[in-house]
């Protein structure tokens, strides 16, 4: 059984976000024969479904880590999507309390109504172990600027695909990720140039030399990094770890099974209406 990865959107934090350079639309996650989840969908997420003609009605579950626009904005539009425009009431909606109840001055992240519209809600909190539409999913601690933010690992069939969510890097951090066949790492910034809360390259060689995954995946990427080339970055950090390391594009397609394969997803550029509408 396929577990496949589409990637709405690679980029990450607020200027890739604000001027769209890259897609932040956050992944499309295919599993358990056919069912779908969507993480993070944040802007761009719906322009990129229409362009690869994926109609959001078939989307069973999302997912919003923490209460930061590049990881939620379009999660209320994704909602409506999966509940076939609020008309049936279906689809389960996770997210970390500040996404859910919101906290502080951060969140709430999706309005009233729309938790109300869908089939269920989890709120997320680390060490919990969650049924997603029969994906085992155990929920992860982070280090970030929004303090209920986790990460995940996905516990397919193919083995564990794990996400990491937005963190800084300590070795107690990477830890909870031992075991995974791949390992999706946002990698904001390029080299040394660290921000806080954030990981940058040489964090993510830490990270992976911890984990020791099959594959580690270059995802968030931040403006500098963009700029200073994701692919080499990427690369920088295979020859430090020996670890297979790649920066994936927007639209890319991540197939795990016996062997894992990328390629690109096919796009239209036309004014589609899928048969599920009016
Ligand atoms: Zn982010
Ligand atoms: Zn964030």
């Amino acid at each position: 059984m396929v577990f496949r990865i589409t990637f709405l959107g690679t980029g990450g934090g607020r200027h890739t976000a604000m001027y769209q350079t890259r897609s932040t639309g956050g992944m499309l996650v295919e599993h358990s024969g056919g069912k779908f989840l969507h993480v993070d969908p944040g802007p761009g997420a719906l322009t990129q479904m229409k362009r690869i003609h994926y109609d959001l009605a078939k989307t069973d579950s999302a997912m919003v880590s923490h209460a930061h626009p590049d990881h939620y904005s379009d999660a209320e539009c994704v909602i409506e999507g999966m509940t076939h425009g609020g008309w049936k009431k279906k689809g389960h909606f996770y997210g970390s309390p500040t996404v859910i109840d919101g906290e502080g001055p951060l969140g709430p992240c999706v309005s009233k109504y729309h938790i109300g519209i869908v089939g269920g809600v989890t709120v997320l909190s680390p060490g919990m172990t969650l049924d997603i539409d029969g994906l085992r999913t155990i929920v992860c601690r982070t280090d970030h600027s929004d303090p209920t933010n986790v990460g995940f690992k996905f516990l397919s069939d193919e083995g564990i695909v794990s996400y990491v969510s937005d963190t800084s890097y300590s070795k107690e951090i990477a830890e909870q990720y031992i075991g995974s066949r791949v390992l999706i790492l946002p990698v904001t910034t390029p080299d040394s140039l660290r921000i806080p809360y954030h990981l940058c390259t040489e964090d993510a060689v830490s990270f992976i030399d911890v984990v020791r995954p099959e594959l580690a995946v270059f995802i968030h990427l931040g403006i500098v990094m963009i700029k200073r080339g994701p692919e080499k970055q990427a690369y920088g950090a295979e020859k430090k770890t020996g670890v297979k390391t790649i920066a994936v594009k927007d639209l890319d397609i991540l197939d795990i099974g016996k062997v894992i394969s990328v390629s690109a997803a096919e796009t239209y550029d036309d004014e589609w209406i899928p048969d599920s509408s009016p």
